[in-house]
C-alpha cells in the first residue's frame, strides 16, 4: 500500500541536509509520496528505507508479461475506478478452440484470430491470445493442438485442462511462448508450478472461494513462484461482478497481496448476446484475460471499442498529429475544413467529409487533444490560433482555394479568423459532424 508523507519521513535520516534538493526531509517525503521524487536522490537513505519504500512502490496488482517477446502485459493496476487515475494494462481478449472442434473449424478460427484487425481512432486493434481447451482425454492431441495454435498465430496461449499431465505436455511443446496454464487447484498445484517454472509460462490458480484462493496463491508465492493469475470460480454474472470487485478492492485498499494478481475468465453463457454482456462485464470489472467461446466479429468490434474507451487514459486524450490532412484525393482547388486534433473528432469529421463524396483538405491545429468546444473554452481553438497555425504551415502556398469551413459550435470565432486569415472566406459549418454531409451538398460541393 502507498505510504503517506509522514510515514515516509519516519524512514528518512531527518537531518534536513538539503542534499536531495528539498529544504527538509519532510518536504522530500511529501515529494516521494506524490511520486515526484526518487529515494535515490537522498544519499543517506538507509537500507531499511530502500526495502520498505521499494515494496510500497510495487503496484498492488502484480504485473505479468506474456507472449514470446513478453509484450502482452497484465495487471499493474493501482486504482479501482478509471476516473481516479487510469487503468494500466487492458483486458487481453482470447478466442477459444477445443480438441473437440472439427479440423476445419479449428483452421478457420485460427486464421480469423491471426488476421483480425480493427482500426479505430487511428489505433490498430487485434486479438491478443488463443485459448486451447482440452475437452477429450487424448494428451497428445491436446499438445498437438496447442503447438498448431501457437505456430499458426504466434500469439500466447491460454492452455486449459483439468489433467496436469496434459497441461505439462502442452506446456512443453510451446515452451517459450509465454503462455498461461489453467488452472492449478490445491491438489495439483505443486506439479503445475514446476511445469510453469520449467517452461516459462504463467500459472492460473483456482479455488472455490476467495479465502482458499488467497491461501493457495500465498502458498505458491512462498514456494518461490510468483507469475500467478487468479481464476475465480463464479457461476453467474452478478456473482462474477461481486467477486471480482471484492478481490480487486482487497488488493488495492486492504493491501491483500495474495489477491493482488491479474485474473482470467472463461465466458460460457448460453447465447452470443449473453456472452458479449459477460465479456463486457470482465472488461469493465476487472478482467485481465477474457476468453471468448467463439470468434464472433460483431461481438469483438463491440468489445474492442469498449475496451479502448475504458483503457484510454482520461488525462491523455488520443491525439492526431497537427497538420493538413487530405481527405480523398483533393486538388489545389478543393475546399478546406478545420477541426481540432482530438482523435475522435478528427476521425468523425474526416469520415463525414468522405461520406459526402467530395475530396477536401482538413486543417488540424495543435489543440492538446481537446474536442472543439473544450479547446475553444481553453483558448486553444481561436481565430488567432487557427490563423497562426495556417501561417506556420503555409496553407496559402499549399492550396488555391480561399474558403475555410469552421465547426458551427465556434461560429463566434469567424470574425477573428477573418482578421487573421486575410483574403479567406470563413464559412460556418454545422454544429454536429453528422450534418456535414448535407451541409457540404448544399453549400460546398
Ligand atoms: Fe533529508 Fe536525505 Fe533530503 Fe538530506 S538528502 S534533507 S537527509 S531526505
Amino acid at each position: 500500500m502507498a505510504l503517506t508523507g509522514l510515514q515516509i519521513q519516519k524512514l528518512l535520516p531527518k537531518t534536513n541536509c538539503k542534499e536531495c534538493g528539498s529544504n527538509t526531509c519532510l518536504a522530500f517525503a511529501m515529494k516521494l509520496a506524490a511520486k515526484k521524487a526518487e529515494l535515490s536522490e537522498c544519499p543517506d537513505a538507509s537500507e531499511e528505507a530502500k526495502r520498505i519504500l521499494g515494496a510500497a512502490a510495487e503496484p498492488p496488482v502484480r504485473g505479468i508479461s506474456l507472449g514470446p517477446d513478453r509484450a502482452l502485459k497484465l495487471g499493474e493496476e493501482t486504482v479501482l475506478y478509471r476516473h481516479e487515475k487510469t487503468f494500466v494494462n487492458q483486458t487481453a481478449l482470447a478466442v477459444n478452440i477445443s480438441d473437440a472442434d472439427s479440423p476445419d473449424a479449428i483452421n478457420a478460427t485460427l486464421t480469423c484470430v491471426k488476421d483480425y484487425r480493427l482500426e479505430r481512432v487511428g489505433e490498430l486493434l487485434t486479438i491478443d491470445m488463443v485459448s486451447v481447451t482440452q475437452a477429450g482425454s487424448d494428451v497428445a492431441a491436446f499438445a498437438a493442438l496447442a503447438k498448431k495454435a501457437f505456430e499458426q498465430t504466434a500469439k500466447p496461449l491460454v492452455l486449459r485442462s483439468t489433467d496436469p499431465a496434459a497441461l505439462a505436455e502442452a506446456a512443453a511443446v510451446v515452451k517459450g511462448s509465454g503462455s498461461l496454464l489453467c488452472s492449478a487447484t490445491k491438489g495439483i498445484a505443486k506439479p503445475l508450478v514446476d511445469v510453469a517454472k520449467e517452461s516459462g509460462h504463467a500459472l492460473a490458480v483456482s479455488a472455490p472461494n476467495l479465502d482458499e484462493l488467497a491461501a493457495l496463491a500465498a502458498e505458491i508465492k512462498a514456494g518461490g513462484f510468483n507469475d500467478l493469475v487468479l481464476d475465480l470460480q463464479t457461476f453467474s454474472p452478478a456473482e462474477r461482478f461481486q467477486t471480482s470487485s471484492i478481490a480487486r478492492a482487497a488488493a488495492l485498499k486492504a493491501g491483500c497481496k495474495p489477491l493482488g494478481y491479474p485474473t482470467v475468465c472463461f465466458i460460457s453463457a448460453s447465447n452470443p448476446v449473453d456472452d458479449a454482456v459477460a465479456a463486457a462485464n470482465e472488461i469493465a470489472k476487472y478482467g485481465s484475460v477474457c476468453v471468448l467461446p467463439t470468434f464472433d466479429p460483431a461481438a469483438l468490434a463491440t468489445l474492442m471499442t469498449l475496451r479502448l474507451n475504458i483503457y484510454t487514459d482520461p488525462q491523455k486524450p488520443i491525439q492526431v498529429e497537427p497538420k493538413v490532412y487530405p481527405v480523398g484525393e483533393p486538388t489545389r482547388e478543393s475546399p478546406v475544413f478545420v477541426t481540432t486534433n482530438f482523435s475522435l473528432t478528427y476521425f468523425i469529421v474526416s469520415g463525414e467529409i468522405e461520406n459526402s463524396g467530395i475530396s477536401a483538405w482538413l486543417v488540424v491545429p495543435e489543440c492538446e487533444g481537446m474536442s472543439v468546444l473544450t479547446a475553444w473554452a481553453a483558448g486553444k481553438f481561436s481565430g488567432a490560433s487557427i490563423g497562426k497555425f495556417c501561417k506556420e504551415i503555409e496553407l496559402d502556398r499549399q492550396v488555391d482555394s480561399r474558403r475555410i469551413v469552421i465547426p458551427g459550435y465556434v461560429a463566434q470565432i469567424s470574425g477573428e479568423l477573418e482578421e487573421n486569415m486575410p483574403g479567406w472566406d470563413i464559412l460556418v459549418g454545422p454544429q454536429e459532424a453528422a450534418d456535414l454531409e448535407s451541409f457540404i451538398k448544399a453549400k460546398v460541393a
